[in-house]
């Protein structure tokens, strides 16, 4: 990959932490890019085929699978979801960051398939807060509510294997220290500094 390859960053967090709004506030950045994920749960209200999801069959997301066409997949919620790998790898060759909003399992397939991927865990303040956001939703059963807190804790378990953690207590300073992120991991200095010295000796002729 080139010096000006785009980086790849995974946003993962329980549900409810508000990872979807941090997102949608860093895709509004000139050069990031959101990938959209294969998915066979049912579209929701006001989502949108190839814009929120790619909604598809168990039969057609299993082929997928066999074609290795995912550069990681998981099962979440009784559902299968996946990021698809050529939308990916094209971006970030042609120098654009990719965001996945994407759940722990996936999280550490992508690190070990790309450990160059840059993990940010987005935490709530609390597990109480995280009950009060999924309950003020009104779109969850209790019982399902119970299960995206035990699948919460569960993930944090993981918080180890990332790079980056942001507590979202207020979602304005959530996005401010996502950006951070992205900020300084575009300006660190890669591994193969060569293809970087060559640009500026090509300039001066040498
Ligand atoms: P939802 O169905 O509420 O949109 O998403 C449920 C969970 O699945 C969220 O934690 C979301 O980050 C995760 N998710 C969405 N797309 C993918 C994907 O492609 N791969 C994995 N591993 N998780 C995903």
């Amino acid at each position: 990959m080139s010096h000006n390859a785009g980086k790849l960053f995974v946003i993962s967090g329980p549900s409810g932490t508000g990872k979807g709004t941090i997102c949608a506030e860093l895709l509004k950045d000139i050069g990031n890019e959101f990938s959209v994920s294969m998915t066979t749960r049912s579209p929701r209200e006001g989502e949108v085929h190839g814009r929120e999801y790619f909604f598809v069959s168990r039969e057609e997301f299993l082929d997928n699978v066999e074609k290795g066409n995912f550069l990681e997949h998981a099962t979440v919620f009784d559902n299968f979801y996946g990021t698809p790998k050529d939308m990916v790898l094209k971006r970030l060759e042609k120098g654009r960051n990719v965001i996945l909003d994407i759940d722990v399992q996936g999280g550490l397939q992508v690190k070990q398939a790309m450990p160059e991927a840059v993990l940010i865990f987005i935490l709530p303040p609390s597990l109480t807060e995280l009950r009060k956001r999924l309950e003020g939703r009104k779109t969850e059963e209790p019982e399902i509510i119970e299960k995206r807190l035990s699948k919460a804790l569960n993930e944090i378990r993981f918080i180890g294997e990332y790079d980056y953690y942001i507590v979202n207590d207020d979602v304005d300073t959530a996005v401010a220290n996502a950006r951070g992120i992205i900020m300084a991991e575009t300006s660190r200095v890669p591994d193969k500094v060569r293809p970087i010295i060559r640009k500026y000796e090509q300039e001066k002729g040498e």
